[in-house]
């Protein structure tokens, strides 16, 4: 599989680093070595990649920025592929169309250019428009689905690229069908926006980003969010009650600027984060009764097809 992969990627001119470490690719800065890690620049080259991939049978993940992640310390034995090269945007009348690499900060930027407004609260989150669509992403009241139309697929079960529109996703929370069903990747979306003025954008847009500045530890390694948002009460509120603000296991810290964000403070291990998290999760159960669920998502050594 190895070789076939090696001489696939030569073909298709898919650039590929072997024993990557992807803690190179996470904004967290924590995870051992991937056996292959994958960056096509185009959405064909990626089609085929995933339909080669999908007809090995070899394990392997599609990931964005990685701006959500904790990989296992020992990294994962198979294939990643990440979308981050791959980052086109046309604008025609209120639509736009993104590829699934594009970074949802360019998107934004895209958008005020061409006077179209509907996103500019997302201005400032890390990710890529695929695993914004994954995770739902949102902030300060809307979320990536709010403007969907529909999203370009590879169905990995039937073998072919298909188009879904946006009320066959079932959007929630930071939930979407795309997270459920691992049989679908994000090759594209598009969006459909209103007309607006583009200085009064991007007015919109740098108050949404002070806000962010002046709250979260933008400075230091994390994956945002570590938890969700539990029924009652914010997660924040709970940790700092429960006199965690600061805590700190190995290299990884409750954020003392937000303690809704797990940081690293410099060599923390997935193990370090999370032993934190489950240190969190048993104090604020025990003190309030509120179970917190991990917003950030665990990645072990073993993927699965
Ligand atoms: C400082 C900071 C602030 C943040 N603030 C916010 C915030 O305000 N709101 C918020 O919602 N999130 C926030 N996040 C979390 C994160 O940026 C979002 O969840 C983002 O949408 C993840 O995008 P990504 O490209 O990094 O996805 P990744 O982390 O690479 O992947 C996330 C998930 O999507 C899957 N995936 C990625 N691309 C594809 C694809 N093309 N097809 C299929 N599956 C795919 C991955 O397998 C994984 O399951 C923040 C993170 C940081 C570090």
């Amino acid at each position: 599989m190895e070789k076939s992969l090696r001489e696939f990627c030569l073909k298709e001119r898919v650039p590929a680093l072997w024993n990557a470490s992807l803690s190179d690719y996470t904004s967290f800065h924590i995870g051992g070595a991937a056996d292959a890690f994958l960056l096509p620049e185009t959405e064909a080259a990626f089609v085929k990649l995933l339909a080669f991939l999908n007809a090995s049978g070899r394990a392997f993940r599609v990931i964005g920025n990685g701006t959500n992640l904790l990989f296992s310390d020992r990294g994962v034995r198979g294939v990643i592929v990440s979308t981050r090269h791959m980052r086109g945007v046309t604008v025609r009348g209120r639509c736009a169309r993104a590829s699934a690499g594009l970074p949802l900060n360019v998107l934004c930027c895209a958008l005020a250019e061409a006077s179209l407004g509907g996103m500019e609260c997302l201005y400032g989150i890390p990710g890529t428009v695929g695993g914004a669509l994954v995770m739902n992403a949102g902030a300060y009241g809307a979320a990536i689905s709010d403007t969907l139309s529909y999203v370009s697929l590879y169905d990995r079960e039937e073998r072919a690229v298909i188009s879904l529109p946006k009320k066959e996703l079932s959007f929630s929370y930071r939930k979407s069908l795309l997270q459920r069903e691992r049989r679908y990747t994000v090759l594209s979306a598009e969006f459909s926006l209103e007309s607006k003025n583009s200085e009064a954008i991007r007015g919109e847009m740098k108050r949404v980003l002070s806000r962010r500045m002046e709250t979260q530890p933008t400075t230091l390694p994390s994956a945002g969010s570590a938890f969700l948002r539990p029924e009652r009460g914010y997660a924040a509120e709970w940790i700092e009650q429960a006199g965690l603000l600061g805590a700190r296991v190995g290299g990884a810290a409750v954020s003392v600027k937000h303690a809704g964000f797990i940081v690293n403070l410099g060599g923390a291990t997935a193990e370090d984060v999370r032993t934190l998290i489950a240190q969190i999760q048993n104090e604020v159960e025990r003190r309030f009764g509120v179970l917190l669920v991990p917003e950030i998502e665990y990645i072990d050594e073993e993927i699965t097809v």
